[in-house]
């Protein structure tokens, strides 16, 4: 691939513009077959005869461009002529462009990107004619004078089309380039607008009613030089206006210069925003037609394998909540937040809900790659960076935390349950072990992790006022996690048929080190809801129903409300219900009063917030540093869910959904509740209700699946097929 090919340039520096290269092709005879391979460093969009090539956004997407880089392949048989012109749009993207922890705009891939590409035709005669980019490819400015992701795009449609010279070969470009491995990034669906309004302020804002990630389609007719900027908002501030704070120093903004010939069509090429509403900066027109303006959702290409609805309408605005959170940060990379200048694939994120998103979408093919990276990214010593990919090239032991860096074993042991291919754990193997010996090198003691920086319990309610970190002990959690980590190793491991015997020895080790630590006279010493959830979850504990008191406890006194982050929020639940208080569990689910999830749904969210409170009773903000409204790890509360309210679990020795339990709890609160779950093995449905004295229960079981039916009066071990039960209620 690319043999004859060469990396190209653009001799000229146009700051933060795109760059054409173009180039024509004379075709003698009829084309038969028609391939383009093309990657560059920076986005591209390729063209033929003015046609694009392809509904792809965002390639060649992000990875960890020193060590791979993605190409796409299209057939373009169809869009060639006898004569041609290819052209293709580069843009700055990650590689290049302003972002994240990039002191100044350049980057380690120089000042402009870089592109290769190969177009091999196969004439009717049999012959080839072969078309690389090299230095006899041409290069001209563009109509988009400026693109960044953080900022936005402005497409100018009156700017001068400069010719810049032909390319230069570029021959210190360093990098890998592979297949491509992960979804596609297309344009999903579109949203119509619900509302215009003038703020307060007098500012013109148009409301989507969901918010989302991707942009604004405009459709205008209006004179040459007229002017359209348009900013980007998640949230309206308590007195009605709108709100770009929380977007830090992301401006999320388009403009549009119209070339006034006739009606233009107007979108972003290589940004998306993250947002609600959208506020008419620059406009032409007094009157404002919400007919021009569409919203276009763009995600990653995973299939949705999840329906669930019940008769409580919050809690199914709660899962609509939790479905768009993944649809708007599953864009290539798990995201931690679409709108403001970070939108980076945060380790601690992506593990937190990764059981979560292979329940609602397929996304086998999407952590597949995204681990790749983190493995290729995975330092010398095992150590897994905050986020990934990252840019982080002076790494030292500050980039990695306990529960962010366990991505690396959490990530591949989620997507093995889910899909039962042992593949990701062969391919992930060496990158998990890395880490828990990463683990096991650091600090003072070698089977408990202390002293290191970490985030611990990140954004917990328990420590509000000092950090955002917090109040259990981040030794105690990295200890958690150390264990928890190596226990996934040696069943990994099992599962591969290796010898595990030394991971198995080692995880003894830890947690006789950690009960020796945090327990005396079998009683846990730490008193935070997080580190009782950590014992139970991660089984750390001996007597488990004293920790499961004490954790319900902490639940009650606390008005039956949670105070977990990061870490403690997606296993709470889970170490409530299997230890004998689904009853707190339902409870916490169902409450309404801040900190809960209903909170943010009784405040108009569309997505999940990041802060319980990112807006207060009184309408004020939490803050304006660390308050996305689109963040999706609290959304993790979904498998908790689909394991207890869908009643749908799979088993431990029934990875892929082959052995699984249906163990569905009723409660009055939700009415009834529906699922359809389209695992490997087929589509598994449940469905309970209520009739008169008795629960009715319906469920469908894919043939080759076995499930174990566990209600409350009836034991049964089932294969495919549909099954009816009633229990009377006691
Ligand atoms: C991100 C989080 C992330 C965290 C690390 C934040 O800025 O938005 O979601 O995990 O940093 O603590």
């Amino acid at each position: 691939m690319f043999q004859n090919s060469k990396w190209i340039k653009a001799s000229e520096y146009v700051n933060e513009g795109c760059y054409d290269f173009y180039k024509s092709i004379v075709l003698e005879k009829k084309p038969v077959k028609a391939i383009l391979n093309i990657t560059s460093l920076g986005l591209y969009r390729a063209h033929i005869n003015g046609k694009r090539v392809g509904k792809e956004v965002l390639t060649p997407y992000w990875t960890e461009y020193k060590h791979r880089l993605q190409y796409q392949t299209y057939d373009v048989t169809d869009m060639l002529e006898k004569n041609n012109e290819i052209s293709i749009v580069c843009a700055e993207g990650w590689a290049i462009g302003l972002f994240h922890t990039r002191p100044d705009h350049r980057t380690i891939f120089g000042d402009n990107p870089a592109l290769i590409f190969e177009l091999e035709i196969e004439l009717e005669d049999g012959t080839k004619q072969i078309v690389v980019s090299d230095e006899s490819v041409n290069v001209r400015s563009s109509h988009i004078v400026s693109s960044s992701i953080y900022n936005g795009e402005t497409v100018d449609k009156t700017a001068e089309i400069r010719e810049l010279g032909k390319a230069q070969h570029d021959a210190g470009v360093e990098t890998n380039i592979v297949e491509q491995v992960g979804e596609k990034v297309l344009e999903q669906d579109i949203i119509t607008p619900v509302s215009y309004f003038v703020t307060p302020k007098g500012e013109r804002v148009i409301d989507f009613g969901q918010n989302f990630a991707g942009y604004v389609e405009l459709t205008i007719n209006g004179k040459h030089g007229d002017r359209v900027v348009l900013s980007h908002a998640e949230v309206l501030d308590k007195d009605g206006n709108f709100y770009t704070e929380n977007l830090r120093t992301a401006k999320a903004q388009n403009t549009y210069v119209l070339s006034g010939e006739g009606t233009e069509v107007f979108k972003p090429s290589f940004t998306w925003q993250g947002f609600r509403y959208v506020r008419l900066d620059e406009y032409p027109f007094d009157d404002v037609d919400l007919s021009a303006f569409k919203g276009i959702v763009i995600h990653s290409d995973m299939k949705k394998t999840c329906d669930f609805v019940c008769g409580n309408d919050k809690i199914n605005q709660l899962y609509h909540n939790i479905v768009w959170g993944q649809k708007s940060n599953f864009i290539d990379v798990p995201t931690d937040c679409p709108q403001r200048n970070e939108r980076l694939g945060w380790t601690g994120d992506a593990q937190v809900f990764a059981k979560t998103a292979a329940i609602n979408f397929d996304v086998e093919r999407f952590f597949k790659k995204w681990l790749l990276d983190l493995a290729a990214r995975q330092r010398e010593c095992g150590a897994v960076d905050w986020f990934i990919p990252t840019d982080v090239y002076n790494w030292n032991e500050k980039y990695t935390s306990a529960a962010w860096g366990d991505a690396a074993t959490i990530c591949p042991w989620q997507m093995y349950m889910a899909y039962g291919n042992k593949e990701i754990l062969e391919t992930r193997f060496d990158s998990m072990k890395k880490w828990v010996d990463y683990i096991r090198s650091r600090g003072p003691e070698e089977y408990l992790w202390l002293g290191d920086r970490h985030f611990g319990d990140w954004l917990g309610m328990d420590n509000y006022d000092g950090s955002y970190d917090g109040a259990t002990d981040k030794d105690y959690i990295a200890s958690a996690y150390y264990a928890y980590s190596t226990s996934l190793v040696v069943k990994a491991g099992k599962v591969l048929g290796k010898d595990v015997s030394e991971y198995e020895k080692l995880y003894d080790n830890i947690v006789k080190a950690f009960k020796g630590k945090y327990f005396e006279n079998g009683a846990l010493t730490q008193n935070t809801q997080t580190a009782c959830t950590l014992a139970l979850f991660f089984d750390l504990c001996d007597d488990k129903k004293s920790v499961a008191e004490k954790l319900s406890q902490l639940v009650r006194d606390n008005g039956t409300r949670i105070t977990t982050g990061f870490v403690g929020t997606p296993y709470i639940m889970h170490a409530l219900s299997d230890n004998g208080y689904g009853d707190v569990a339902m409870d916490l689910l169902l409450q309404e009063k801040i900190p809960s999830w209903l909170y943010s749904v009784n405040h108009g969210a569309t997505t999940m917030w990041e802060h319980w409170d990112g807006i207060r009773e009184d309408g004020t903000f939490w803050s304006k540093d660390m308050n996305s409204y689109n963040h999706y790890a609290y959304g993790a509360v979904f498998d908790w869910m689909f394991e207890n309210i869908s009643g749908i679990r799979v088993l431990p020795d029934g990875a892929g959904y082959t052995h699984i339990q249906i163990k569905p709890i009723a409660d009055r609160r939700l009415g009834f509740a529906k699922t359809q779950f389209d695992s490997r093995q087929g589509t598994i449905r449940t469905m309970w209700n209520y009739k008169g004295d008795f629960v009715h229960y319906e469920f469908e079981i894919p043939h080759g699946v076995t499930a174990e039916i566990v209600l409350p009066s009836i034991t049964k071990t089932v294969t495919g097929g549909r099954y009816m039960f009633e229990c009377k209620i006691k």
